[in-house]
């Protein structure tokens, strides 16, 4: 098994979350016995200061030369007033747009161990497990035309969808749901919006072809609501870019912590692995970061670029083993309890590292029997 990983590691907190999730993919490939490249690129603020751009050449040729990219996060308070296009974001924006993927995955899981920290009660989000897939290159975010006339006193958005963007992204979310809870929820405004009938109808037509799948259409209006209502009923959540943005930001909630949070965006020509939240200036280089959306990240990139499902899942369960051993990083520490083992984001890293280390000798030593 042979992967060729870059780190593009970033601004803030992205460097110290990176170092801790590539440090558990090492020592999957130490004791796996795989063949794992790392190679390191520099993207956002770190490439404008060295480089004077976000997304220098050298890390967008390394990133297609790649099976696989696991970025940190960047942006910086230094960088506020430079235009748009010249941001650390811009170099964020140009290399996801690079690598061509269309589907974002984004898990919204209730740890057990962190139940307190959601403002939802325990009972609403115990057992709650949901898989995002938002399309990622389509929709209003990128339709044509688009404008602020200012003289007019207008403005103006598309959301447009072809069929066959429907189709790619839709395959995926029912491919993915086979290999779950098989049943997929589909989202869209199909009683409003013309965009939203041919994504209801192109869907509809996908299903034939996966008839294990259960599939149920849903307003995003209902959608909102029913999420916070009754999280445990959803497994597969499909939906176009706006309503994805929204969505799996909302279900943020049912983890409790942005930090917690991993994705990877999927189906161009590299993999682009992600922990969802940004370069946290507040907290950089104090060793406060949450590395676990990071390290999570890592099980994603496992899991969808080196088709590894059971070392990704024993990174999931490492994570869930420290968090029921009462670890926290900072934002994770509620109770004066958790505020008494609360952790650094190297020893969180360190704590997942040697608790995976011991789910794998297990394994292989059962293996071995
Ligand atoms: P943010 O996600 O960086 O931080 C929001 C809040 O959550 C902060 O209080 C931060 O301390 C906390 N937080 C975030 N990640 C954490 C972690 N791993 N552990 C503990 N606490 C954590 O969002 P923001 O403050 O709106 O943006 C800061 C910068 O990051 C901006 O420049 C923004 O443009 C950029 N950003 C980048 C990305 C990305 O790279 N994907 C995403 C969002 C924001």
């Amino acid at each position: 098994m042979k992967l060729k990983v870059l780190v593009v590691a970033g601004d803030g907190i992205g460097p110290e979350v990176t170092a801790e999730a590539s440090r558990i993919l090492r020592s999957v490939a130490e004791l796996g016995g795989y063949e794992f490249e790392f190679r390191e690129a520099l993207i956002g603020g770190a490439a404008i200061k060295a480089q004077g751009t976000p997304l220098p050449q050298a890390t967008l040729d390394g990133a297609l030369e790649s099976d696989a990219v696991l970025l940190g996060a960047v942006g910086g308070n230094e960088f506020n007033s430079l235009p748009p296009d010249k941001r650390p974001e811009a170099g964020l924006l140009q290399i996801r747009q690079a690598l061509g993927g269309f589907a974002n995955l984004r898990p919204a899981f209730a740890h057990p161990a962190l139940a307190a920290n959601s403002p939802l009660k325990p009972e609403v989000i115990d057992g709650a497990d949901i898989l995002f897939v938002r399309e990622l290159l389509g929709g209003l975010y990128f339709g044509e035309p688009r404008q602020w006339d200012r003289e007019a006193g207008s403005a103006w958005n598309t959301m447009r969808y072809t069929r066959d963007e429907v189709i790619r992204v839709a395959r995926v979310a029912f491919e993915l749901a086979q290999k779950r809870r098989k049943k997929l929820t589909s989202v869209d405004k199909a009683n409003v919006l013309e965009v939203s009938q041919l994504w209801r109808a192109t869907v509809t037509e996908v299903a034939k072809d996966y008839p294990d799948v259960t599939l149920d259409h849903q307003y995003v209006d209902a959608m909102s609501m029913h999420l916070m209502n009754t999280p445990r009923s959803y497994d597969v959540v499909l939906t176009e870019n706006l309503f994805g943005d929204i969505l799996s930001d909302e279900s943020a909630v049912i983890t409790g912590s942005l930090g917690m949070l991993p994705s990877a965006t999927i189906g161009g020509q590299v993999n682009l692995y992600e922990p969802v939240h940004g370069s946290a200036p507040d907290i950089a280089g104090k060793g406060l970061a949450n590395p676990l959306g990071a390290i999570l990240t890592a099980a994603m990139l496992l899991r969808h670029s080196g088709n590894l499902e059971q070392d990704a899942a024993a990174i999931e369960t490492a994570v869930r083993k420290v968090l029921e051993q009462g670890y926290r990083t900072a934002d994770l520490a509620r109770s004066e309890k958790d505020k008494k083992m609360v952790l650094s984001t190297q020893e969180m890293g360190k704590q997942v590292h040697e608790t995976l280390n011991e789910i794998i000798d297990r394994r292989q030593a059962m293996h071995a029997v």
